[in-house]
């Protein structure tokens, strides 16, 4: 996917530091009311009222992602995405990023351009200010540090610790599909590592693919909850997996729970190619990852809410801790969830 250094490409090490930060940013504008000074000077200057919170995560080229079917615009976009979910799972608003890359001079401007142009959309898509970050060479491969900020509803921040037993647990959109996504690309790579003039057929996979490659965070979600007056008692996002998430939820709450098989939201595609692939589409939606929708508990009284709208599914309800953390088959046998989350290490 990436080019090869061809001579109208321009050499990161004949660009020089300063030429490159000016080149990737100077589409960089502040929307932000809070955003006072952007890139350009030592710091940023910003100015928030009440509850701020921040958030950062790294990306690490051959451990976070490939490549060889990532292109760099999708790895930008998705860079900033993930962080942003991060945020909206306190309930709060984004507001700020902060960008920071290591690469060495296998790329050229022209690759780096690429993957700003994704941070960029993320930007302008979600309204967050690109408001500085820091370049610097790596020795093999690139990294990309992404530092988020937000702000908090009045009422304050939305912890993962705040569930009650009898408190229902929603999700919102469907599960899995990122990780089949991902499943469908590392395929087709084996396909044309071996054969070049292989040419894929994504079309049964455009969804999954789309969920891997362009991820979007449920900004959304934080808004309509808003405007429903549904407040969560706890939430979190789902980059790990379902029932990783969950078990932070009620480790961190005290509470146990019960999680409804039947009530997993899959969309069809999904499912078609659980079956394709010979996987059982439960065990994917659970342990997956990378889905980046929200996870939520809210009081039983504010059911009638939520209820009729598409976006969310009650897939539970939170119970005593003694309980523990449960799984209800379709079978209607109850197994402890277990985190088959992946792993860094
Ligand atoms: P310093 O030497 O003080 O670290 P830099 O030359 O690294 O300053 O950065 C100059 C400005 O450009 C700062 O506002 C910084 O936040 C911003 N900046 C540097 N690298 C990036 C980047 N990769 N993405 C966005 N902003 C950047
Ligand atoms: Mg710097």
């Amino acid at each position: 996917m990436l080019e090869e250094k061809k001579p109208s490409k321009t050499a990161l090490e004949d660009l020089g530091e300063f030429a490159l930060i000016e080149q990737l940013t100077k589409s960089a504008t502040t929307a932000q009311s809070s955003s006072l000074h952007g890139i350009g000077d030592d710091a940023a200057v910003l100015k928030h009222e009440g509850e701020m919170v921040v958030s950062t995560d790294m990306l690490v080229e051959g451990v976070h992602f490939d490549l060889g079917y990532m292109p760099l615009k999708h790895l930008g976009y998705k860079a900033v995405v993930v962080n942003l979910s991060d945020i909206y799972a306190m309930g709060a608003q984004a507001t700020q990023v902060l960008v920071s890359i290591a690469v060495s001079n296998r790329f050229t401007l022209e690759a780096m351009e690429d993957l700003y142009a994704g941070i960029h959309l993320a930007c302008k898509t979600y309204g967050v200010d690109l408001v500085g970050g820091d370049t610097t060479s790596s020795k093999q491969g690139i990294q990309i540090s992404v530092t988020a900020m937000g702000i908090a509803p009045k009422t304050g921040a939305i912890m993962r610790s705040g569930a009650n037993e009898k408190d229902l647990l929603v999700v919102s959109g469907d599960l899995g599909a990122a990780y089949m996504g991902l499943q469908v690309l590392a395929r087709e790579n084996e396909v044309f590592k071996a054969n070049p003039n292989h040419k894929p057929d994504l079309d049964p996979y455009t969804y999954l693919v789309e969920r891997q490659l362009k991820p979007e965070a449920r900004k959304d979600i934080v808004t309509l909850l808003e405007a429903l007056e549904v407040t969560p008692t706890s939430m979190i996002d789902i980059s790990d997996g379902l029932s990783s998430e969950v078990l932070h939820l009620c480790k961190q709450s005290e509470v146990g729970c019960r999680l409804y098989e039947e009530k997993i939201p899959l969309d069809p595609q999904f499912i078609a190619v659980c079956e394709e692939f010979n996987v059982d589409s439960t065990t994917l939606a659970l342990s997956g990852g990378e889905d980046y929708e929200l996870l939520f508990t809210i009081k039983q009284e504010d059911f009638e809410k939520i209820k009729a709208n598409p976006n969310l599914t009650v897939i539970g309800y939170m119970t005593d801790k003694s309980d523990g953390a449960n799984l209800v088959t379709r079978g209607e046998e109850v197994i402890p969830l277990k985190a088959q989350g992946w792993k860094a290490f």
